[in-house]
């Protein structure tokens, strides 16, 4: 079970990776190699690729039987915090990774989250963008306001 490392703004590389350890966690995975992250550490690890470096949450020997699934569940939702709503399976032998995403997004495009209101017409987030609701659009018809357009403006074109 892995996390997507995702570094704040005011930190490097190095600072984040020292946070994971205080925080008890042991490895990392970076361009594609497995570290420890006391080792990331000394050698002043910097990934070639900070897109594909990840935090170890647990390496798990999957067994049917009800307490390594309670024991990845609990990964996975330590996995999830991590990676903000991401994370990754990967089986340590294949290398296989599988991608999870609990936030409410493909191919780019961040989608809210449906609830009630997208279906009440009277409410902002349900209305139609364009009527607001109404069912009608308030809008000027330029037929009405000068109804012969021969006129000029001094000849009372504009009908108020
Ligand atoms: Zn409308």
């Amino acid at each position: 079970m892995i996390s997507p490392v995702k570094i704040p703004g005011n930190r490097t590389f190095l600072e984040q990776i020292a946070v994971f350890r205080q925080q008890g966690y042991m490895r990392i995975q970076v361009d594609g190699h497995l570290l420890s992250i006391e080792e990331a550490i000394d050698y002043d690890y910097e990934p070639k690729d900070p897109e594909r470096s990840f935090l170890v949450i647990e390496r798990i020997l999957t067994q049917d039987d009800e307490e390594s699934y309670q024991k990845l569940a609990d990964s996975i939702e330590i996995a999830f915090q991590e990676g903000q709503g991401r994370c990754l399976l990967e089986n340590i032998q294949t290398k296989e990774q599988i991608h999870f995403s609990e936030r409410f997004e493909k191919d780019g495009i961040v989608f809210h989250l449906p609830d009630l209101y997208f279906f009440t017409f009277n409410n902002p987030y349900g209305a139609c963008p364009l009527c607001e609701g109404y069912g009608k659009i308030m809008e000027i018809d330029e037929n009405l306001v000068i109804p012969d357009k021969n006129l000029s403006v001094y000849e009372d074109a504009v009908a108020c």
